[in-house]
Order: C-alpha cells, then sequence, then structure tokens
C-alpha cells in the first residue's frame, strides 16, 4: 500500500468536512487508511429480490410495488400515515411515523423500490423501517441499477453520533475510486493464486462494496488471511533478526528474591515459584526475551513478576513496572514501596498527574540508576524519561496499551527482557502459533484457601434481596462493590446510573454506612482519596463504573453488585467478579439484570454463575458470538486485528504459519519475492516485542 496515502488525513478525502472528521475520531479513525480498514458490520442485500410473501419468513423484503392506498391513524401529534403496497406476490402497510410528508411522495398507483424489515402485527405485514425510490417502471432491473441506493448490496459500518452511514459510504466510495488503484498486495502472488483469493484493490472493494455476497464472502477470507499471513511473516523475521542480535545475561545470588520470599506473610503457590524460575531464566539466558504470564484475576501474576524484578536489579539493572491506569499505578507504587524499602530496594512511582518538581527528579533518578524499580503510568514512554540501565519491563494488562507505546519503552534498555501480565485467557497453543518465539507461563491455582465468589442472579425489581444481604455482610463489618453501566442518566435509555444510584443507597438504602463513588470524570485526586479510604476500610461502598474492574485490590470487600450486568461483556463481568474473593472470606457476587433480555444475554448469564474459570468463561463466550459474528473482530483483545479474529481463525492462523515458513525457508531475505511490500516490511519490521505488522 502507498503508505503516504494511508497516512493522509481523511479531512483530504472530498466531502469529508470537519464535523465528519471530528465524528470519525471518535472512531479512532484519522487517516485514509483507518477508514479504509472500517469495514462493515454487515450488509443490506437489496440486490437479490425478496418478495413479500418471503419477508413473512426472512423478516425483510426487497422489491418493487405499486402503492394501493393511503389513510390517517391516531390523533393530533400522534397522527400517522399508513400505505398500503403490494407487489405480485402479497400485500403490505408502511408505517410512516413522523415521515407523515410521504404522503406526497407514496401516491396511489405509483411504483417504487422497496427495501425494509417487515413483521406481522396486528393481523397484517408491515413496516415501519424501510426506504424507497421511485421506480420508472414495474421491477425494471436497469433502473435499479442505475440507483444509487437499490439495485445493490449496501455496506452497514459501526456508526457513532454525528455520523450516519450515508456519510461513510460517500467517503469510502471516494477513496475506493481513487487511492485504492495503486495498493500493493501483501501476500505473495503464488500463495495468492494457489487459494484463489482477491487481489487487495479487488478485496478492499468488494469488503466494502460487494457485487455479490459470494465475493464479499471472498473479499474476507483473502483479508483474514493476508492479516493473519503478515502476523506470522512479522514473527519470523524478528526470529531470523534476534539469531544475528545479542542481548545481556543478568545474573545474581538470588539473595533479594529470597529475602523478599521470607519476609511474605504466606507462602509463594507451587505456580508461583515455578513461574518465578521461569523468569529467572530468561534473566540468565543473553537472548531478550519476551514472556507472556497468563494467570485469573487474583492468582498472584503482580506478585512473581516483583520478585522477577529483584533478581534484574541484584544483577545491578533497573525494572520498570507498566500498569493501565493511575489508579492502579499508584495502588502497585505504594504497596511495593512499603514491601520492598526493608530490602534496601529504591522504588519510584511516575505518573503524568505528579507536580513538575516531583517529576522530575523521579526522572533524574531513573538517569542517575539511584531508583531500581519504577511504577508507573504511559508516562513511563515520555520522551524525557532515561534509565541508566534499563533491564526488565513488566507490562500489566497488557491488552490495554498500544503497539507503538510498548516499542517506545522496550526501546529505551539495552533489550529488555518484557514480561507481560494478562487475565485473559487464550488457549496456550494460539498463543505459540501467533507469537512463535514469545514465551508462555501460565498461573492456574489460586493462594490457598480462597473460596470461589458465589454467583447469583437477580432479577431487576427483586433487588431489595440483595440489599437485604449486603447489609448483613456490612454487618459482618465487610465492604461491597456496587457497579452501574454509566455515571449519569442517558435520556435514551432506562438505566440505572452510577451518580443517582449512589444518592440512594447513601441516602435511603445504606443510610448507616459510608458510601463513597468513583469514576472515570473524578479527578485523580478525588479517586486516590477515596480508594485509599475504601482500602483502609473507612468506606463501606463503594459505588462505581467500570473504573473499578482492572487490578482494585481491598481484600475485605466480599460483595459485589453488578446492576444491569446484561449491558457489561462476559470478560467485563469476570474482571469485576475478580474484585471479591481476594482472600479466606467467603465472597458473592449479584448479578442484576433487566429480564427484557436476549437468548444470547442470558446464555452469557448462565455462563457466569456457573463458571468461575476465566477460560471457560473465554471460550463460551466465543462459542455464544459464533464464528459469523463480524462486529467482534475488533474486540478480540489481544491484538488490534481489523477483520482477522485470534480464536475464530485459528485454522488460517495455522496454515498463514506454514506458509510463512515455507516461503523463509526458500527466501530467508526475501530477496527474491515479487512485492515490494514483503521486501520493505524485511527492512521495517519492529524488532521487539512482537507486533504484527500488515495493518499499516
Ligand atoms: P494478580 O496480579 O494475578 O491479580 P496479585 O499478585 O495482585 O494477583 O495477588 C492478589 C492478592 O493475593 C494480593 O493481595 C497478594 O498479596 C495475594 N497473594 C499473592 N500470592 C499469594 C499466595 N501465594 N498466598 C496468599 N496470598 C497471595
Ligand atoms: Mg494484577
Amino acid at each position: 500500500m502507498f503508505l503516504r496515502q494511508m497516512r493522509q488525513p481523511v479531512l483530504d478525502v472530498k466531502g469529508v468536512g470537519r464535523k465528519t472528521a471530528s465524528a470519525l475520531e471518535r472512531l479512532d479513525i484519522r487517516t485514509i487508511g483507518d477508514l479504509l480498514v472500517h469495514y462493515p458490520r454487515s450488509y443490506e442485500n437489496r440486490k437479490d429480490p425478496v418478495p413479500l410473501v418471503e419477508a413473512h419468513r426472512q423478516g425483510y423484503a426487497n422489491t418493487t410495488v405499486r402503492v394501493l392506498s393511503q389513510e390517517y391513524f391516531g390523533w393530533g401529534r400522534d397522527r400517522t400515515l399508513k400505505v398500503t403496497v403490494s407487489d405480485e406476490t402479497d400485500t403490505a402497510s408502511l408505517v410512516c411515523f413522523g415521515r407523515n410528508f410521504l404522503e406526497r411522495v407514496l401516491l396511489p398507483g405509483k411504483f417504487f423500490f422497496l427495501y425494509g424489515s417487515f413483521q406481522m402485527r396486528y393481523g397484517e405485514l408491515q413496516s415501519s423501517s424501510f426506504d424507497t425510490e421511485a421506480a420508472t417502471e414495474e421491477d425494471s432491473l436497469p433502473a435499479r441499477e442505475s440507483s444509487k441506493r437499490f439495485g445493490r448490496i449496501l455496506p452497514l459500518y459501526p456508526l457513532t453520533t454525528g455520523l450516519s452511514q450515508q456519510h461513510l459510504r460517500n467517503a469510502v466510495g471516494r477513496i475506493l475510486q481513487g487511492v485504492v488503484r495503486s495498493v500493493e498486495d501483501e501476500i505473495p502472488s503464488t500463495f495468492r493464486e494457489f487459494y484463489g483469493f482477491l487481489p487487495k484493490n479487488r478485496a478492499l472493494r468488494e469488503i466494502h462494496f460487494p457485487e455479490t455476497m459470494q465475493n464479499m464472502e471472498l473479499a474476507r477470507k483473502s483479508l483474514i488471511y493476508e492479516e493473519l499471513f503478515g502476523l506470522q511473516l512479522t514473527v519470523a523475521l524478528r526470529a531470523e533478526r534476534r539469531k544475528q542480535e545479542g542481548g545481556k545475561a543478568y545474573q545474581s545470588e538470588g539473595n533479594l528474591c529470597s529475602a523478599f520470599f521470607e519476609s511474605l506473610p504466606f507462602e509463594p503457590t507451587a505456580d508461583q515459584k515455578r513461574v518465578h524460575q521461569e523468569i529467572i531464566e530468561d534473566a540468565l539466558s543473553p537472548e531478550p526475551a519476551a514472556r507472556l504470564l497468563q494467570g485469573d484475576v487474583g492468582s498472584g501474576k503482580t506478585l512473581v513478576a516483583l520478585t522477577g524484578a529483584l533478581h534484574y536489579i541484584e544483577a545491578g539493572g533497573q525494572a520498570a513496572f507498566l500498569a493501565p491506569t493511575e489508579l492502579l499505578a499508584k495502588q502497585h507504587a505504594e504497596r511495593t514501596r512499603k514491601s520492598l524499602e526493608g530490602l534496601g530496594v529504591r522504588t519510584g512511582f511516575l505518573s503524568g498527574s505528579l507536580p513538575e518538581h516531583e517529576r522530575h527528579k523521579i526522572q533524574q533518578e531513573l538517569q542517575t540508576g539511584e531508583i531500581q524499580l519504577v511504577i508507573g503510568t504511559h508516562a513511563l514512554f515520555s520522551e524525557q524519561v532515561h534509565f541508566k540501565h534499563l533491564a526488565f519491563v513488566i507490562i500489566d494488562e497488557q491488552q490495554r496499551f498500544g503497539v507503538l507505546q510498548r516499542l517506545k519503552l522496550t526501546g529505551k534498555g539495552y533489550r529488555p527482557d518484557t514480561l507481560l501480565l494478562t487475565a485473559t485467557p487464550i488457549p496456550r497453543t494460539l498463543t505459540m502459533t501467533a507469537f512463535g518465539d514469545l514465551r508462555v507461563s501460565v498461573i492456574k491455582t489460586m493462594p490457598p484457601g480462597r473460596k470461589p465468589v458465589e454467583t447469583h442472579l437477580a432479577k431487576i425489581g427483586n433487588e431489595q434481596k440483595v440489599y437485604d444481604f449486603v447489609e448483613r455482610e456490612l454487618q459482618a463489618g465487610h465492604q461491597a462493590y456496587f457497579v452501574y453501566p454509566l455515571i449519569n442518566k442517558s435520556d435514551r435509555m432506562e438505566l440505572k446510573d452510577a451518580q443517582q444510584m449512589h444518592q440512594r443507597l447513601a441516602g435511603e438504602i445504606f443510610p448507616d454506612y459510608r458510601v463513597e463513588l468513583v469514576h472515570s470524570r473524578k479527578t485523580e485526586e478525588e479517586k486516590e482519596k477515596i480508594m485509599a479510604d475504601f482500602a483502609k476500610g473507612d468506606v463501606d461502598i463503594l459505588v462505581a463504573t467500570s473504573v473499578v474492574e482492572v487490578g482494585v485490590d481491598v481484600a475485605n470487600a466480599t460483595c459485589m453488585v453488578v446492576e444491569h450486568a446484561e449491558r457489561f461483556g462476559l470478560s467485563a463481568l469476570h474482571q469485576l467478579r475478580g474484585r471479591v474473593g481476594r482472600s479466606g472470606y467467603q465472597s458473592f457476587a449479584f448479578l442484576v439484570y433487566h429480564p427484557d433480555l436476549t437468548d444470547a444475554g442470558k446464555e452469557r448469564l448462565r455462563v457466569m454463575k456457573e463458571s468461575n474459570d476465566g477460560f471457560v468463561i473465554a471460550e463460551k463466550d466465543l462459542a455464544i458470538r459464533g464464528p459469523g459474528d463480524l462486529s467482534g473482530t475488533r474486540q478480540s483483545g489481544f491484538i488490534r486485528f481489523t477483520i482477522a479474529e485470534l480464536v475464530r481463525d485459528s485454522e488460517v492462523l495455522v496454515q498463514a504459519k506454514k506458509d510463512v515458513e515455507t516461503l523463509m525457508k526458500k527466501d530467508p531475505g526475501l530477496e527474491q519475492e515479487d512485492s515490494a511490500f514483503l521486501r520493505r516490511l524485511m527492512k521495517e519490521a519492529p524488532p521487539f516485542p512482537e507486533e504484527p505488522a500488515g495493518t499499516a
């Protein structure tokens, strides 16, 4: 792809103005390239005819109709036009809510192209969501083909406020007419021809504006393969390069680690000990290592990461711990300082919200090497931060960080070892295939004495029982979380929100307890103060949005109440539930849901009730979403793919890996390769750590 054009701002597209551009930015779309990979989530097939008689079964019709009659129902402001139409197969009603002006358009006797969703209502076939366009003669195919909105397959894009399907269709259409001709193929032609995939420029056209649904399918397959091929190729090239570059081995007596282990009030689990050893092996080997540490929330990953860091510190290096939020960074920093001070290890905390002079001081101490372990937010990436000898980088909840940020931090050391912590479970076979030389450690067992969280489902309307139960826990001296999907009232949806519920919980339901509220619009200081008070036990109930999803650690909290649980994803619910059950006390999660729920929604809540195992939940999540779910592709959480999905497309992934191996055997430097794109990738592939290219 001609990178220069792909990186042009969307404003350069004709017809895209400032308003549209800022709406696009809300979808993370800034450049022409971003827009091109904003793939449709589904399609409206206005090409293959679906006559009215079929609409009973299909739920929609795509046909040409004649208007039979018009009538009105309702009074005053509710007066609504109803138009009766028919094609050769059946008769139906179009209900024109808010569109009474159609009285002058849909005139009896005239013909129209019609696309709409239909339902049986009051004994007739009805649509209130439809689109029409004047037809010249009955069902004239040539006329349909000259139409912009009919006789073709229209893409339906993920939208945001201020953006319509039409905006996106126009903008993408413009790009496809212009830039796309010069798009380069990323798959070598031998493989492309072997699989019968479309060339990239065709694939892009067919995924946005398919000529047929079969073409769309083929385009999808081509693009998925291309993306996974790109990933595998990057992994292979990096491995190749690593053979040539050296790293550094870090040796120590292990005194700091043992001292730290001895200072703990508990014994590390067998899994923790094993993973600790695995980290030490990385340190001892001269190659720069990247390791993924998977373990459910609360399994003790952070602890192992820190003991690993102590090994590097004793060996004379520095370690950096990158946390996904300010709140967590602060919490980790405080704990770490307390537990490592006694061992003579200097720790520091760095975040963008520190006052200038404090930040300055920390930066200086990092440069001189005085600070041995720094914990912080993405402020650790800033240009002014230099390390004396960065040896070990820990990245917590790594899916929250972008590719570039990770590269920036690891670029600061002498090829430091990296440890990625994640509670998002990914089957081992997949991580091995996807990341090639990424090493994987798993903590399976929870620290002893933990009792699995008991999960209960309650319909909205029955929440008093839940509140009564929580009150008993509070009386026993425990604490509780209450989580809501919104900060404050949305006028479009009837949802309980955190602000109002905070008032109700504090004023009416639990007047004898201290109830506080945190959410992302509070200042860092406010959040910190409240969290600190909650951790101390001064606050009994913490009302929150999903800001508490990650990492907050208060062992005395035994109740997690999530209201409108149907609005949260399975993995978010699992993370939220992980905030309780962090001690020997029996803990409880209450998922309060709106009874108006889809089957999939019910199934998801049932999974939460029945399983406490993150791996099981992740797999069920996938099964419920189903392999055909286009909208799921962007949320694979792990790597930001544009269209591929690691688990769903695992077979393609394995095939792509084999193909890359074949290619590299034949031509390790890709010198003979016919694709300019691949030759360039060879030069530009990011050195470390692992990230796919191919999504430029
Ligand atoms: P994770 O990072 O995997 O979510 P943490 O490392 O934060 O888990 O550990 C969760 C809690 O369990 C912490 O309070 C920690 O001190 C405690 N913990 C860790 N390992 C053990 C253990 N072996 N025995 C008892 N408690 C432990
Ligand atoms: Mg953690």
